[in-house]
């Protein structure tokens, strides 16, 4: 049944069914048995066990609103996707290499929002496992070794993607860990970066400078990867141009061209249904997951018949469980819903709106230095002075700890961690981009 949006509260009703102690024996079971790795920005973490639409609710029944879940496209707990995962349960359930209905059906659909030339569709499990494949791909295509990406990026936890992810924040090693085949440029960030204002068109030049001398050194990379927003810094668009400038340049040396559309694609950016839209060009391979399985394990690489068929001949790719026909048919499920409920249309208004409203409030509190992003994908980035831009971390902790007490979660992002990303479900709707705003305004006037 549909939950009610009952911010910050416990619902006693919903509550009822449920023997306090339970929740205690789950909290001691999840320190036994469960493995969680990563150290966590919250003191006190919620106990989340359930979600309804841009709701997360945990094992107290207390309700949360859920500013963070951007693998969620439609909202948690969706009922066409329940429909859709139970009826291909019910018909076929496990991939293998002559899998028909579906399978099929999901990537004519998937292709067929892409550019006519990325027409073939790989399915997978993860955004991880996309960018793995989608490496693979450019390297055995290509014969080369040598990746280009961008600083201070996140593509993934597998060891591929991980190698491309020079982020700090999300992997405190990477820098140690990166292998020698792994090349970085710039992270171009007009707002903290070496380029800023009437410069940015720099760091397309750098990038390009640096692709020419990897060749020189006869090192061409057999790609170049990026996202088509720079995520890490909390969804902050790239410069105008920047990717049609090192896209030519690495195709130039006979390399791919990689958009990761993992976290920006898929209509969170609400103007635009890929972000390699706004820039204005078209890559080679697409990496897509998150939200197109709405939470579901799926993934997906795209690109065009002549490479896939170039690496039918020089590569392997088979997965038992990624793109399964149930997937897939959650897969079919969300592009129907977000068709339907016009998703897209709402991540533009409400977006639009949110960003309004923060840009309000960022004229009454000095701590916000600027927010960026577009749709549902905004980065409230926090600084302790607006002219030098110091990074205000510790205050971001502890701006997302007070909101967690005012039922909002929120996460910091960034290597420097003092940016709120803001990357809800597409479904959010006015008056909870509101509360949101209002809870952020009532922290900073209160203190944190
Ligand atoms: N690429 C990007 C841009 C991402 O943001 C992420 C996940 N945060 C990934 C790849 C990896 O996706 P997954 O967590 O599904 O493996």
């Amino acid at each position: 049944d549909p939950l009610p949006l009952l911010v910050g509260t416990s619902d006693p009703v919903k509550g009822a069914d449920r023997n306090p102690n339970d929740a205690d024996e789950l909290v001691h079971r999840r320190e036994q048995h469960f493995a969680s790795v990563q150290e966590h920005y919250y003191r006190h973490p919620p106990r989340i066990e359930r979600g309804w639409q841009h709701t997360m609710i945990d094992v107290d029944a207390r309700c949360y609103l859920d500013m963070v879940n951007n693998v969620t496209s439609l909202g948690h707990a969706h009922p066409g996707v329940e429909r859709a995962a139970a009826r291909q349960l019910r018909r076929l359930n496990t991939n293998s290499r002559f899998n028909y209905g579906a399978v099929v059906e999901y990537s004519t659909r998937l292709s067929e929002l892409l550019p006519a030339l990325l027409d073939t569709v790989f399915l997978v499990n993860s955004g991880s496992e996309a960018v793995d494949l989608a490496l693979r791909i450019a390297l055995a295509t290509t014969g080369r070794p040598d990746v280009l990406a961008v600083a201070e990026a996140y593509h993934g936890w597998t060891f591929a993607s991980d190698a491309v992810s020079t982020s700090i924040a999300d992997n405190p090693n990477a820098l140690e860990t990166r292998p020698d085949w792994v090349h970085t440029v710039d992270a171009p960030n007009a707002y903290r970066g070496r380029y800023r204002g009437p410069d940015v068109g720099r760091y397309a030049d750098d990038a390009v400078e640096t692709i020419h001398r990897l060749a020189a050194e006869g090192r061409p990379p057999a790609a170049f990867i990026a996202e088509a927003y720079y995520g890490n810094a909390g969804g902050m668009a790239l410069p105008d141009g920047y990717l049609d400038k090192v896209y030519a340049a690495v195709r130039e040396h006979g390399g791919l061209a990689i958009a990761d559309e993992v976290q920006v694609g898929y209509g969170r950016l609400g103007e635009w249904f890929w972000g390699f839209e706004q820039q204005g060009v078209v890559p080679d391979i697409v990496t897509v997951a998150k939200a197109i399985g709405n939470g579901h394990p799926l993934g997906a690489v795209i690109t065009s018949r002549e490479v896939a068929e170039r690496y039918r001949n020089q590569g392997y790719f088979f997965s038992s469980a990624g793109g399964s026909p149930v997937s897939s048919a959650v897969g079919l499920a969300v592009l129907d819903a977000l068709r339907d409920e016009k998703l897209q249309q709402n991540a533009r208004d409400v977006g639009r709106h949110l960003k309004e409203r923060l840009t309000q409030l960022a004229e009454r509190h000095e701590l916000i230095g600027a927010v960026h992003g577009s749709g549902l994908y905004l980065g409230v980035e926090l600084v302790r002075d607006r002219e030098t831009r110091e990074p205000a971390t510790r205050e971001t902790t502890a701006i997302c700890e007070r909101m967690l007490e005012l039922g909002v979660i929120i996460q910091p992002t960034g290597d420097r961690q003092c940016v709120l990303k803001t990357k809800p479900p597409l479904c959010l709707d006015r008056e909870s981009a509101d509360y949101f705003v209002d809870a952020l305004d009532h922290v900073l006037s209160t203190g944190y």
